[in-house]
């Protein structure tokens, strides 16, 4: 009977894509119990992003995961590795970009426990479903959102369980994380603004084994322009799996409704050969940003796409909607557990709003293909000048200033500096001393200060690299003493 079975949970999750997956694995992290819902029966097939920034990798350690997305990331790319762009009239022809080197606009990497890991969206998504599910989370897939009422002390939920039967879930607080159309935000009448698309693509999911044609000469991404399509080639494994970005002018075409047949045709046209192409799945998207005007309806927050969308270059969107979903988790968990006032939550927005519209806008920049991989031309002069370097992006943005800095030097507001250190007998990372709660670093002499969590410089533990110092690292004194968020950011 329908609207029969009610549940209580402190938190409700809407969405099992990268970031709803994330925001349960950091609210576990923290003991907040959850219920995640998704739509869909499995993780989506559709691969998108590919590039994890070394700050969500950082994230991802936090909650014991990082050699798990290694591991796989190591066996994603089946020959050749990730990295580098390609041009031409087809794939077969097309020529090597010489300066389109991953390795080259990462050189500005900041100091890290992590890297840059280069893996397929649809395999990073399992294995944070899986772990969720080895950690007993109550993640359930096939399950959707029909509707919702806000009151005073929790949202009421309507939701659809996988055998079609109408439940109610009630919840303290909920996570948006149903995507770009989120159907939450606009019941929620929150509107977005931002910057127009300059292209429309269909995102074309195929299977060809094109093994032999890209054997020493792998690419990222390859860009095609023939008298009969236009688009761009991503690799997914560098063998037999791609998705191929097909250019369309919206004024005048619907490639969402063809069929697959001319589809096919078209790739094969980029391809430049007739070889065998089978699609998995094809789905329209174009170069928006979007930015929601509010993250927060009193208890509903939208996190990750349901909050922004952006151009996928530069690899900003799921890497800042990861971001989203840690910065809440442990604001959420305070909350809940009294140690701070529901007034916490409105930095949520405060703090993330202005990292999608700065990503959002570098994103888009990055359209023009040369400006992408750092070639500057006449034409692309507007573009490139405004370009910024990912670890500005990703990892020295700074809260409270809304701004970002040129080295992470424990500013109040920012991501607190990397070290590796000798701790207990084992070298670690400065960040792997952060835990739930609010953790007190301090130099070699301050006062220890009257706070459960406590680690000092020198004592505690110790430098590894000999030329890095509390000094050094901090830009304090001695005496000086830091307090740093469970997110690793310092306290300002
Ligand atoms: C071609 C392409 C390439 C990209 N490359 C990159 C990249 O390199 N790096 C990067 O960082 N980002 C990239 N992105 C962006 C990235 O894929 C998205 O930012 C990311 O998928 C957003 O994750 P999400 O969980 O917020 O939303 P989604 O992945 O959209 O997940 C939302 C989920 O909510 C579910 N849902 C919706 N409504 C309901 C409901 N009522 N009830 C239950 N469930 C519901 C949906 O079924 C869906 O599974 C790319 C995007 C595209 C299109």
């Amino acid at each position: 009977m329908a609207n029969k079975v009610l549940e209580e949970i402190p938190v409700l999750i809407v969405g099992g894509g990268i970031v709803g997956l994330s925001a349960g694995l950091f609210l576990h992290h923290h003991e907040v119990p959850f219920i995640q819902i998704e739509r869909n029966p499995d993780v989506s097939p559709l691969p998108r992003a590919r590039g994890f920034s070394a700050r969500t990798l950082e994230l991802l350690r936090s909650v014991e995961l990082q050699e798990r997305i290694e591991a796989v990331a190591r066996t994603a790319w089946k020959q050749g590795k990730f990295g580098g762009a390609r041009r031409g009239a087809s794939l077969l022809t097309s020529e090597s970009l010489p300066l389109a080197d991953i390795t080259k606009l990462h050189a500005l990497a900041d100091p890290s426990p992590c890297e840059l890991t280069a893996c397929p969206q649809t395999i990073v998504e399992r294995v944070l479903r899986n772990a969720l599910a080895e950690r007993g989370g109550d993640v359930r897939f096939g399950w959707e959102l029909l509707r919702f009422e806000q009151h005073d002390e929790r949202v009421t939920t309507t939701v659809r369980d996988s055998a079609g039967m109408e439940r109610r879930i009630q919840a303290s607080y909920v996570f948006a994380a149903d995507g770009g159309r989120s159907e939450i935000r606009r019941s929620l009448g929150i509107d977005r603004y931002g910057i127009e698309p300059n292209c429309h693509y269909i995102n074309i999911f195929f299977e060809a084994d094109l093994t032999e044609q890209v054997a020493g000469r792998t690419f990222s991404q390859c860009e095609i322009s023939n008298e009969h399509v236009s688009g761009l080639f991503l690799a997914m494994n560098n063998t037999t799996q791609w998705s191929f970005h097909l250019t369309y002018d919206p004024a005048s075409d619907h490639p969402e409704k063809w069929p697959d047949e001319r589809l096919v045709h078209l790739v094969k046209a980029a391809i430049g050969a007739d070889v065998a192409v089978k699609i998995h799945a094809s789905s329209p998207w174009n170069t928006r940003v979007r930015v929601a005007d509010r993250y927060r309806e009193e208890r509903i927050f939208l996190i990750g796409d349901a909050a922004h969308v952006m151009p996928p270059w530069g690899g900003f969107n799921a890497n800042t909607g990861i971001a989203d979903a840690h910065n809440l988790a442990w604001k959420i968990a305070r909350v809940l557990k009294g140690e701070d006032s529901s007034s916490l939550l409105d930095t949520y927005e405060t703090e993330r709003r202005p990292v999608a519209n700065r990503n959002g806008e570098q994103a888009w920049l990055r359209t023009d293909f040369n400006a992408r991989f750092q070639i500057r031309s006449d034409d692309n002069a507007d573009f490139f000048d405004r370009l910024t370097d990912y670890g500005e992006l990703q990892m020295r943005y700074r809260y409270g200033a809304n701004d970002t800095v040129d080295m992470l030097c424990a500013q109040p507001g920012t991501r607190f500096p990397h070290a590796w250190i000798e701790h207990k007998g084992q070298r670690r990372s400065t960040l792997d001393l952060l835990g739930t709660s609010f953790t007190s670093i301090i130099g070699p002499t301050a006062v220890r200060p009257d706070e459960d969590i406590v680690f000092r410089a020198g004592t505690d533990f110790r430098f590894v690299d000999e030329a890095v110092s509390w000094n050094s690292l901090t830009g304090l004194p001695d005496d000086g003493v830091l307090s740093i968020r469970p997110d690793g950011f310092v306290v300002f």
